[in-house]
């Protein structure tokens, strides 16, 4: 990229309420990807003249759980609009949005990047609906399309950042950062595999120096982090091109075509939409009684900044990995509870194997933390054996993935494949060392001539193998360590 340009990116974020019924009718939300086409519709949601929309409290609810929990200014009084325009999936041929008077103003969500604290300024934070899905589709009668209305109208959030990211790295850290939020507050499930939240970027380059911004592109429908930083960087290095050249960036609307990995303009600043909003007559204003709001913001969970925070004091974690753990209050949750078990393992060992294997196991076959048969007693059980030297690292893997994948019990595993201690020569060694380490005066005070006190370090290491190791065997082997250590000190 041309260092002569910085890329100003703004973010739309379209998230999918949690809601039990749409947002202006009674039809129960479903899974559209499994429900029978148009099996969730009424006379509301798909559009039939004379019915009329009721606001949905649960997702006014949702709306200013989102608003508070990014310090948003909570518009005492917001209203609704119609967004006007055709399109097969919109029966209405308008869409309900907040327009003018939105439900919340401003806000920010912090962030970390490598170079530090972020604070990403936001605009705005409104309720709409979304529209109905199209399949198009080809028989040997020729091309058709099929309209399924189940989405019609369920609820969405939809905030609105001011145009103040200028990396990827930045537009990554607020995109996860407010899933991380949407999810600890249960707002919106944040799945993207089921759309429940998309994003819409807009970016324009500015000339280093230069207060003027270029002319803006607006990237829509982007359903993935991975689609939107591929689409975002190919735009970036685009209009760097064209302005390198000396061209000039067409302002224009463009789609993401991820087969190739290109993005293709759907309409200029010329064919812009006019939508023609104008006041919803069929609602009322939405008005927000001071004391909702001081109910909604006592019932606020712990954020995920301050569990991280809570993380780092009290735990001791590094900052990397206390931000790994936070992304998922599930996953924050669950650590806590190996925490809890009391094994004799750190915290900051129990992030190292939570974010490590059991996040690439999770990864490799896209299952949750909750969806592994591995209690956290289970998991504290396997660090232990691993980190206090009863078996190897690389055995203690092995009974992890094994575990994760079977639910069988860790010591069924060790004991079957004859991991244990004492057929392990890799894992007692490391027990003895661990020993002499921990035992650093009477280590001093042996290789000083106090010979005798071997017999005192081969007791310790029995009771550690519960009495089960051959003492014969153990002598030889810390006589080895602590001689070897006296060599290497000389
Ligand atoms: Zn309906």
């Amino acid at each position: 990229m041309s260092t002569q340009y910085t890329p100003v990116i703004g973010l739309e974020v379209h998230a999918e309420l949690l809601t039990r019924t749409k947002m202006f009718c009674a039809c129960p939300v479903v899974d559209t990807a499994i429900t029978k086409p148009n099996t969730s519709i009424c006379p509301v949601c798909s559009g039939m003249p004379g019915a009329l929309p009721v606001i949905n409290r649960q997702a006014v609810e949702l709306g200013l759980r989102v608003a508070l929990a990014l310090n948003s200014n909570i518009a005492p009084f917001s209203l609704f609009a119609r967004k006007n325009y055709y399109y097969p999936d919109l029966p209405k041929g308008y869409q309900i949005s907040q327009y003018e008077y939105p439900l919340a103003l401003g806000g920010a969500l912090t962030v970390t990047t490598s170079s530090g604290a972020e604070t990403i300024q936001l605009r705005r934070i409104h309720l709409e609906e979304d529209t109905g899905k199209l399949t198009h589709a080809s028989d040997n009668q020729g091309k058709y399309s099929l309209v399924d209305l189940n989405r019609a109208g369920i609820a969405l959030l939809e905030i609105v950042t001011e145009p103040v990211l200028h990396s990827l790295e930045s537009v990554r850290a607020y995109s996860t950062g407010l899933r991380a939020i949407l999810k600890y507050i249960k707002a919106s499930s944040g799945d993207m595999e089921k759309g429940a939240m998309r994003f819409e970027a807009n970016i324009s380059m500015m000339k280093v120096n230069d207060l003027e911004l270029g002319k803006r592109v607006e990237i829509k429908n982007l359903n993935s982090f991975r689609a939107m930083e591929k689409a975002i960087q190919y735009e970036i290095d685009r209009q760097t091109r064209i302005l390198d050249q000396g061209g000039l960036v067409d302002q224009e609307t463009v789609g993401w075509d991820d087969t190739n990995g290109r993005t293709i303009s759907q309409r200029s600043k010329e064919e812009a939409h006019d939508y023609r909003y104008f006041p919803e007559p069929d609602l009322p204003p939405l008005i927000v009684e001071e004391s909702w709001i001081d109910s909604i913001r006592l019932s606020l969970p712990e954020l995920p900044l301050a569990k991280k925070m809570r993380f780092i004091s009290t735990f001791e974690l590094n900052d990397y990995h206390a931000a790994l753990l936070c992304i998922d209050p599930d996953v924050a949750d669950y650590f806590e509870q190996v925490v809890q078990c009391k094994a004799p393992v750190s915290p900051q060992q129990i992030a190292n194997w939570i974010t490590g294997d059991v996040f690439a196991y999770c990864n490799q076959r896209e299952l949750s933390i909750l969806e592994i048969p591995i209690t956290p007693t289970v998991l504290s059980y396997i660090i232990d054996q691993v980190e206090n030297g009863k078996i190897s690292r690389a055995n203690g893997r092995q009974v992890l993935i094994e575990a994760m994948s079977s639910g069988n019990r860790p010591e069924q595993l060790i004991q079957e494949h004859g991991y244990g201690i004492l057929e392990d020569e890799a894992a007692l060694t490391t027990m003895v060392n661990n020993l002499i380490t921990q035992a650093a005066s009477e280590a001093k005070a042996y290789r000083s001539g106090k010979v005798s006190l071997l017999e005192w370090f081969v007791g310790q290491a029995m009771q550690q193998t519960h009495g089960k190791a051959d003492p014969n065997h153990l002598r030889e082997l810390i006589r080895k360590t602590l001689d070897k250590q006296v060599t290497n000190n000389q």
